[in-house]
């Protein structure tokens, strides 16, 4: 039900006419559970309001695409879990002027939320396959200030740096240092740090004249980062 409704939504344009009431229930409860897991700010709600998840997850998890909870896409990774995505939005602190790195494209979910709170938006993924079906959503969506590559972000974009802020999606063993190198004096990343198979911690890194301010926001679980391209 819930799959043939987002393959209606794709093909009428993401029109809301024909949403059926259980869809309007589940987005209801979606933002709920934002809410009560610490996503407050009002321009990461209104961001992620604009972006239906539905069209980011696809096959056998389509019903599940309003549930807070990370799901596997292609080449074995996985979408974000909802409220991970707001709080780590909600953590760089983006404004209308940043130009941002997204490490990890993976379904292309955070990147298309990144878009509508930033002035342009870089993401790269290691799998070819990711980066083509995120940019057909791109496409498809109007999302025209993402530019989506495939690159080892191990080593982040030098042709698109630096940026304001960087949001890394997936763990590192530590902030890679082309990164810290690629952010602004007065930028922020947002990186989970830690083993692939452990709780990670979230890390905020601040840039300053001074140097790199490190803090911790809490656990969370991401795949690892993987040097090197992927093969599909
Ligand atoms: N942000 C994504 C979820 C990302 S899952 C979303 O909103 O759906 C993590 C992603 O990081 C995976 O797609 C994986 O392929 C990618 N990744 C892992 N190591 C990488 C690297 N060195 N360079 C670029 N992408 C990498």
């Amino acid at each position: 039900m819930a799959q043939a409704w987002a393959e209606d939504r794709l093909q009428t344009g993401g029109a809301f006419t024909s949403e059926p009431d259980e869809i309007t229930t589940a987005k209801m409860q979606f933002f709920l559970a934002l809410r009560s897991r610490g996503v407050n700010d009002p321009r990461v709600l209104a961001a992620m309001e604009k972006v239906d998840r539905g069209l980011f997850v696809r096959g056998l998890f389509t019903s599940r695409a309003y549930e807070d909870v990370p799901l596997p896409i292609a080449c074995g990774q996985t979408i974000s879990q909802p409220s991970v995505v707001g709080l780590m939005t909600q953590a760089a602190e983006i404004t209308p002027r940043d130009v941002v790195l997204e490490v990890g494209t993976g379904s292309g979910y955070q990147a298309a939320v990144l878009s509508h709170l930033a002035r342009r938006v870089y993401t790269v993924d290691r799998h070819r396959r990711l980066v083509a079906e995120a940019q057909g959503l791109f496409d498809h969506l109007g999302l025209g200030n993402i530019t989506a590559m495939t690159a080892d972000g191990c080593y982040g974009l030098p042709s698109g740096a630096p940026f304001d802020r960087i949001i890394v999606t997936a763990a590192a063993e530590d902030p890679p240092t082309p990164l810290l190198a690629q952010l602004k004096e007065g930028g922020i990343m947002i990186v989970p740090v830690g083993q692939s198979d452990a709780v990670q911690g979230l890390i905020k890194v601040t840039r300053s004249a001074q140097g790199f301010e490190y803090e911790e926001l809490r656990q969370v679980r991401f795949v690892p980062l993987v040097e090197g391209l992927g093969s599909e």
